[in-house]
């Protein structure tokens, strides 16, 4: 299996530290607001990464956190009047939902930086210690120039880092030692979240959160490192100064990053007001057609979001899906059991298509690829199931479709639908469940439903529902 290690600017055979295993941390999401569509490509690339790992029989340990301590988190508090606790919390509640709808499995561990702080004080000990970081006025620095390797992610150059230093300096840090060395500790403001420290009250720098949570869960060296293209600097680039610093030893072995996603040709932000919001694209399609969307481009491919793209991808899982509803209705009603000498030798076809997918994927998980290698498929399904052929070759192609798309994270069976009765009657019991204060039971009967693809939205008139 090639990957494109970041690291060397090369495509490389994967070898695991230990056989049989991967450790891999993702960066995951600031969780100050829903996330948005571009927040979803990282989570669905490396998810499909993992998966791919797991159907080689690997045994994957994944771990993604949620940045729940920052500024963005402590502005969006203040402006509602409420904790920065409350915000974090709402978020990656609505965050799971999210992931949940575009089948991106859940992480071995999603650790919060808030209950790691601890380790991340230990670190930053470590780091003083070794002569890495040094305190002025409650703020902890790391030295970035005692790090001989620092750019040799970013392929940055410390020289011409510092040519620039100017715009560096951010108001309130003339008293670095140099305009390179980066927050490991602060001491907090008015108002702000703040634990207790050798050096002040206050809170730990973003970067530090990363290189602590990563030794906790997965041990002071890794397979895989990855994240959003815009990590690499300085985020990945300090993680891999302090990680490295501070254990001796090398951090990751190979470092992945998507590239963007962009929308109607232009850069998603908030100020442009094209920012779309994952929630937003679920009033209008499945969420599996975003993840297939997502996937029917390489990771490291900009991908432009559109209505048009979005339309296709619709269309493309739907012949995905039919095939295998059709399969199953032959099954269902399959005259012979066993297969007939004719189809033993075309279910030799049926593996070149499990190869082409697969050498796809091993090629640095080139997902268009294998979209297109699962559409051979389905194309071959097409062509050479119908009414009067066996059971055995009919499952045969069944396993196939599934496990290939099931690497992709595409469910191909379609749920049964609801029918309104069964949800009317849900939502009842939602109602008697909220007279009787048993919150919980509510919000479970709401999110069974989101499950199945009913919305629920509670107005002054009662509750109206819709389907996703
Ligand atoms: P943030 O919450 O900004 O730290 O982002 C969480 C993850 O989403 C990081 O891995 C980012 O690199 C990634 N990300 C943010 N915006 C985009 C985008 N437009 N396209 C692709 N990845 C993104
Ligand atoms: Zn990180």
């Amino acid at each position: 299996m090639k990957l494109y290690n970041t690291l060397s600017k090369k495509k490389e055979e994967f070898v695991p530290l230990e056989e049989g295993k991967v450790r891999m941390y993702v960066c995951g999401p600031t969780v100050y607001n829903f996330i948005h569509i571009g927040n979803a490509r990282p989570m669905i690339v490396f998810d499909t990464v993992r998966r791919y790992f797991e159907y080689k029989g690997y045994d994957v340990n994944y771990v993604s956190n949620f940045t729940d301590v920052d500024d963005k988190i402590i502005k969006k508090a203040l402006e509602e009047g409420v904790s920065s606790d409350e915000i974090s919390k709402r978020y990656i509640a609505e965050c799971k939902k999210d992931m949940e709808g575009m089948n991106v499995k859940p992480a071995t561990t999603h650790p919060l930086a808030t209950e790691e702080i601890g380790g991340m004080i230990e670190m930053i000990r470590t780091l003083i210690e070794k002569g890495y970081a040094y305190e002025k006025n409650g703020t902890v620095y790391f030295r970035t120039r005692q790090f001989k390797e620092y750019g040799k992610l970013s392929h940055k150059n410390l020289d011409d880092l510092r040519s620039g230093e100017r715009s560096l300096l951010v108001t309130g840090e003339d008293e670095k030692e140099d305009p390179l060395d980066f927050v490991l500790w602060k001491p907090k403001k008015e108002g702000e979240p703040s634990w207790e420290s050798p050096w002040s009250d206050g809170r730990p720098g973003w970067h530090i959160e990363c290189s602590e949570m990563s030794k906790k869960y997965l041990g002071e060296q890794i397979d895989i490192h990855a994240g959003g293209e815009d990590l690499v600097f300085p985020h990945h680039e300090n993680e891999i100064a302090q990680s490295e610093a501070a254990n001796g030893k090398e951090f990751a072995k190979y470092w992945l990053h998507n590239a963007f996603l962009n929308i109607d040709n232009r850069k998603m932000s908030k100020s442009l007001g094209n920012f779309r919001t994952v929630r937003e694209i679920s009033d209008q399609y499945d969420l599996q057609v975003l993840r297939f969307f997502m996937l029917s481009a390489h990771y490291r491919s900009p991908l432009n979001f559109s209505a048009d793209l979005m339309e296709a991808s619709k269309n493309g899982l739907e012949r995905i899906v039919n095939a295998a509803d059709h399969l199953k209705f032959l099954m269902e009603n399959a005259q012979t059991e066993a297969m007939t000498e004719e189809e033993t030798k075309a279910g030799s076809n049926i593996e070149t298509f499990v190869k082409a997918f697969e050498s796809a994927m091993e090629d640095d998980f080139n997902t268009a690829d294998a979209v297109a290698a699962v559409f051979d498929l389905v194309k071959f399904v097409n062509t050479t199931a119908n009414a009067g052929s066996s059971k055995e070759y009919l499952k045969k192609l069944q396993n196939r479709l599934v496990s290939l798309t099931d690497v992709l994270g595409l469910i191909v069976e379609r749920q049964e639908e609801l029918l309104d009765k069964d949800i009317e009657e849900l939502i009842e019991q939602r109602q008697a469940a909220r007279k009787a204060k048993d919150f919980a039971r509510a919000d479970a009967i709401r999110d069974e439903l989101l499950g199945k693809g009913i919305i629920l939205k509670d107005t002054r008139e009662g509750v109206q529902w819709k389907r996703a």
